[in-house]
């Protein structure tokens, strides 16, 4: 049997769906490859994160295509798929890949998690797609949330495994004990968290108090700023910047997926280039 896989819109980073299901069918005895413009194929996976997202404008030799991601509204692989370890090779990782937990118990408005993923839970063990890797680049959108997800995380400090939240840490959660856990954690990219509105800065700022506190030594501390009102994100952004926390802004977009306003580009562009945000102040760069 010959599949074929589409990563819509990935731009080169790794697609979990794709690389479990890549797994999956080589542990059949299928051939799996990128699909292309001269390959046949018996099934064509094509897989899409964002909704807005443009479908791939080729067309390929199959007799099966199936859709799937959170940009078709389809987010589900049977559990056997699911739970397969990923085909590192596919994207030639370093890294492994997973969720040790899924969903959120929040309900932000902007937010896709809720409504697509539900409540916290857990999901897997870290040795379900660790794969003798010594690094491992964790996609749980609240992993503080949940006993188990921090029982894990126990596990991660004690066995010395590189980690990256890549979808930040609640500040919310995190207070003097779990400050000392994540002390003991080593760090594959910056630890992030998310300053999405004015509420937040407060359990922002306390959080990195005590996170210094404990010690917690990633090379940099880093917050998602979502972008929507630009005087309230002008002051997340100031107040993260005098705290020597890097912002990183984030353009909101409607679940419709209706574009940033010129404005709000803007303001990501000056936050985001790091060369400008550190040279001159907002006012100027308007
Ligand atoms: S806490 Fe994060 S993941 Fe949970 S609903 Fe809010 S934005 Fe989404």
């Amino acid at each position: 049997m010959n599949i074929g896989l589409v990563d819509v819109d990935g731009h080169n980073y790794p697609n979990l769906a794709l690389m479990k299901l890549s797994a999956w069918h080589k542990n059949c005895g299928h051939s799996v490859e990128f699909a292309n413009m001269f390959g046949q194929y018996d099934v064509l996976y094509a897989s899409k994160i964002f909704s807005w997202s443009a479908d791939d404008e080729y067309c390929y030799a199959t007799r099966d295509t199936k859709r799937g991601g959170t940009g078709y509204n389809f987010n589900t692989l049977p559990d056997e798929i699911e739970h397969a370890c990923p085909d590192y090779e596919l994207y030639h990782c370093t890294s492994a890949y997973g969720f040790l937990t899924r969903g959120c118990p929040n309900k932000c408005s902007w937010c896709f998690v809720p409504d697509k993923e539900g409540d916290i839970r857990p999901h897997a063990e870290i040795d379900e797609f660790l794969d003798g890797m010594k690094s491992a680049v964790l996609m749980d959108n609240n992993v503080l949330a949940s006993d188990h997800g921090i029982k894990q995380i126990e596990q991660i400090a004690r066995r010395g495994i590189r980690v990256d939240f890549n979808q930040g840490l609640d500040a919310r959660l995190i207070d003097a004990p779990i400050a000392k856990l994540l002390s003991r954690v080593k760090w594959l990219a910056p630890l992030r968290m998310a300053c999405d509105s004015l509420a937040m800065l407060p359990r922002v700022k306390s959080a990195v108090k005590l996170l210094r506190a404990a010690g917690v030594t990633p090379q940099r501390y880093f917050c998602y700023v979502l972008v929507t009102d630009i005087d309230s994100a002008l002051v997340r952004v100031e107040s993260l910047r005098a705290i020597n926390v890097d912002p990183f802004a984030q353009a909101f977009r409607d679940k419709k997926g209706t574009p940033p306003t010129r404005e709000q580009k803007d303001f990501c562009r000056w936050v985001n280039h790091k060369a400008i945000f550190k040279s001159i102040m907002w006012e100027q760069y308007v």
